[in-house]
């Protein structure tokens, strides 16, 4: 007998538990692509379960070949490319895809710009900070280079087949991509590293070898100054000798004037670092020189510098519109690197403080305060949840706060205490979306997100950064 309809009881249709889906590697199915997702792989749903598919765009039809089978999704590659989306273009780099810094060369910048926005707003989603569908999220601002933007190439060497190649590593693998090219680097530092690498197979130098753990020149680091074009080439290696070492650095001192630094890093045995602890100078000076807003700041091999200088000024002028500094206040730079940011804000307040957990790079802030004859900032050595409650307990009150963290987001302990001091003015400037969402979710209410600006730092890669404004909320 059919039972009286129950209002309570719901449709049991969605408790169905969903077969498993039965697939095999290497096998192909047409695939509709979706959507990006954050590390720019396109994804479509085969029988329900999420497909990844690098290189993929949305709106494409691709006959997807599956590489790998996970419990939860599966990763697959492009077998062939039924339907190309409008958005594609033809990648300036031959191994765009294979290596880790080109996820997106084969999208339109246009549509690169949106799909960063729509990170920040497919994070908020899942985070759900209060009030996040009424936060004002603007476009992304785009890099004025979205090409030949990228101040540093660090390329390993191998010696394959009696051949010396230079590049980055193939992605999930320790095989080299011999990069002859690469159009997101700042042109000179590939003129400088493929001679470099030409010459080193010239003179049959030695290349470090990891199965064997013998060789010695394991890794090049070249970094141009934006600015001034100063170049530094830094050799990283498995001894402290560097054969031929009086020729090289004649070699590259005649061919490339602008070549005024050149170091050794002292980085030895099967590690899975790049850099050891020891850095030596070979010739020139140990630093080179870069201006950012109006300073010059002297980089060390090892101090670390925003990869995109000319987009900098533009983060750092965000950042500093977000906060809207006084002559009266105090300015708290957390997360300082090399104190970047509040220097070039420090005329612009009474005072800076401003901390970071690498010891060289604090020496590095103090010294270039004092090189820019900026006696109103001081930096110091430690994490910012250590040092703002000590800070605090010793009587410092701040007016305006801008913390830049690494992509694991603010620490809880740092959160609170934000909250318990306040500070009236707070801009957050972030390089991971969903550590930001879930960070703001936790200063919301106390704090109301005013707007997001995503910059592109990192042109042809997923990568997003974005400054937020946070005001106190009146209503909390
Ligand atoms: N604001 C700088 C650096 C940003 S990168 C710039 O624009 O160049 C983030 C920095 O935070 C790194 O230099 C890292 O060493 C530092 N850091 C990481 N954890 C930290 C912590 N808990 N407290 C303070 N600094 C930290």
């Amino acid at each position: 007998m059919p039972q009286p309809f129950d209002r309570r009881r719901r449709p049991r249709t969605s408790h169905r538990p969903t077969p498993p889906v039965i697939v095999n590697l290497g096998d192909r199915f047409p695939l509709t692509i979706k959507k990006l997702g954050v590390e720019g792989q396109g994804i479509g749903y085969f029988k329900h379960k999420v497909c990844f598919v690098p290189g993929a765009l949305p709106g494409e039809v691709v006959v997807a070949e599956v590489t790998k089978i996970h419990e939860k999704y599966l990763e697959a590659k492009i077998h062939q490319l039924r339907t190309p989306s409008p958005a594609r273009v033809t990648p300036r780099d031959a191994y765009a895809g294979e290596a880790g810094g080109f996820e997106l060369e084969h999208l339109a910048y246009a549509e690169q710009l949106k799909f960063k926005r729509q990170v920040v707003l497919d994070s908020l989603a899942k985070f759900k900070p209060r009030g996040y569908k009424h936060y004002e999220v603007r476009d992304t601002i785009p890099a004025p280079h979205p090409y030949g933007y990228r101040n540093k190439a660090q390329f390993q060497l191998r010696q394959v087949d009696g051949h010396v190649v230079a590049g980055l590593y193939r992605a999930n693998s320790h095989d080299v991509i011999d990069m002859e090219t690469c159009a997101i680097q700042m042109p000179a530092t590939m003129r400088v590293m493929r001679q470099l690498v030409a010459w080193i197979e010239e003179l049959q130098l030695p290349i470090y070898d990891e199965a064997t753990n013998s060789g010695i020149i394991k890794t090049i680091a070249i970094r141009e100054s934006a600015s001034t074009n100063e170049i530094q080439v830094t050799f990283i290696t498995n001894s402290k000798k560097l054969p031929q070492k009086r020729r090289l650095i004649e070699r590259l001192q005649t061919t490339f004037p602008n070549v005024v630094s050149i170091m050794q890093n002292f980085n030895p045995g099967d590690t899975p670092l790049v850099w050891g602890d020891e850095t030596m100078l070979l010739a020139g000076r140990p630093t080179i020189t870069e201006s950012l807003m109006g300073l010059d700041f002297q980089l060390s091999a090892r101090s670390f510098l925003q990869l995109n200088p000319e987009q900098t000024e533009t983060l750092y002028e965000e950042a500093a519109q977000a906060v809207d500094l006084q002559p009266t206040d105090t300015l708290i730079d957390a997360y300082a690197g090399i104190g970047t940011i509040g220097l070039s804000l420090a005329n612009r307040v009474q005072q800076v403080r401003g901390m970071e957990v690498i010891p060289a790079a604090v020496d590095d802030a103090n010294h270039n305060a004092q090189l820019n004859g900026i006696d109103n900032a001081h930096y110091e050595v430690g994490t910012a949840e250590e040092l703002m409650p000590q800070w605090r307990a010793a009587g410092l009150h701040f007016d305006a706060l801008i913390v830049d963290p690494p992509r694991t987001g603010l620490d809880q302990a740092l959160i609170e205490q934000i909250l318990a001091e306040n500070p009236t003015k707070f801009a957050y400037v972030s390089c991971n979306m969903a550590t930001l969402a879930r960070n703001l979710a936790r200063l919301t209410p106390t704090y109301r997100v005013d707007y997001i600006q995503p910059v592109d730092m990192m042109p042809q890669t997923p990568r997003c950064e974005a400054v937020v404004k946070l005001s106190l909320n009146p209503n909390a």
